[in-house]
């Protein structure tokens, strides 16, 4: 079944190359970091992964694990499932503004007693030239664009969009992965749906033909959405961007590399270095 999403059903791990004594592993996922991970570790014969997303894109792309889709029913039913399929490690390498399910994975695992990794890019620093105006949610954005129509690049993705609809007097480019629809009835917008990486080149074209005077982000940190602050900053525009919002306190490397390397060391001995 490698690669087939099993909805929320409990995850079968009939991994062709895996014996029965291998470790498994969940990994929390819905990020290029997790993907990086799962690839890595289905060429591992000691794990056997199953890889879960919150089901929030339509066409998640195949992966080379077994996959799980939807929520678990909060901390306890992740705690249930965690115990029902044996998993020995959970890698919490959800989006760093999936704020619940890593605290519910904190919670689930402390109860279990089952060793928990969080996979957190850093976010990204304010460097010279950049105009950022810095808020701690998504409703403090609508309320910095103050009441002056501008136009606006956002880029804070689908789910929390309808904040905007308190402010119609100002005109948007709204990207997001999946469409958008109806979720933000505004007289102007104009919605444009497209995954990531995006280039420095195409992100100063995008923002100088839209005629962009702020941009709207998240601090989500990464490689792959940078241009566009990077674009911001060439083009003298300010930025309006989200905060970190408070994560749990858990053991946390910044990437799948250290990830990949503390399942070697943590759960099958391998030294390090
Ligand atoms: P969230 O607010 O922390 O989670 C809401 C609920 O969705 C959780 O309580 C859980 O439901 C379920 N859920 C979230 N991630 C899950 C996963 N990997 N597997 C199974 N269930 C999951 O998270 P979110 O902001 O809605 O993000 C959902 C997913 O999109 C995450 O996988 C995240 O990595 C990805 N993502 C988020 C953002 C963002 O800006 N928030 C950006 C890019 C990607 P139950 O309580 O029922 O278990």
């Amino acid at each position: 079944m490698s690669g087939a999403a099993d909805q929320g059903s409990p995850a079968r791990h009939p991994k062709p190359n895996h014996d029965r004594s291998a470790v498994r592993v969940l990994v929390l996922g819905g990020t290029t970091e997790a993907s990086t991970l799962v690839t890595r570790l289905a060429g591992e014969t000691d794990f056997a992964v199953t890889l879960s997303l919150a089901g929030r894109t339509a066409a998640p792309r195949p992966e080379p694990v077994p996959m799980r889709v939807g929520g678990f029913g909060g901390a306890d039913g992740l705690a249930r499932w965690i115990a029902e399929n044996g998993i020995r490690a959970v890698i919490d390498a959800t989006h760093p503004f999936a704020a619940r399910i890593s605290a519910n994975a904190a919670a689930a695992c402390r109860a279990g007693g089952v060793p928990l990794l969080a996979v957190r890019r850093p976010a990204w620093e304010r460097q010279p030239g950049d105009d950022w105006s810095e808020v701690q949610d998504v409703p403090a954005c609508v309320a910095a664009l103050g009441p002056a129509p501008r136009r606006v690049f956002l880029t804070i993705g689908r789910q929390e969009v309808s904040a905007f609809a308190r402010a119609p007097q100002h005109a948007y480019i709204v990207r997001t992965i999946e469409p958008v629809g109806d979720a933000l009835p505004v007289p102007n917008l104009v919605a444009v749906s497209a995954r990531g990486p995006f280039t420095l080149e195409d992100e100063i074209r995008l923002m100088r033909e839209a005629d962009i005077e702020v941009l709207v982000t998240k601090n989500s940190g990464g490689g792959a959405t940078y241009p566009k602050i990077e674009a911001a900053r060439r083009l003298g525009l300010p930025v309006v961007i989200v905060a970190r919002p408070a994560l749990p306190e858990v053991a946390a490397v910044p990437d799948a590399a250290g990830a990949l390397l503390w399942l070697k060391s943590s759960l099958l001995g391998q030294r390090l270095d």
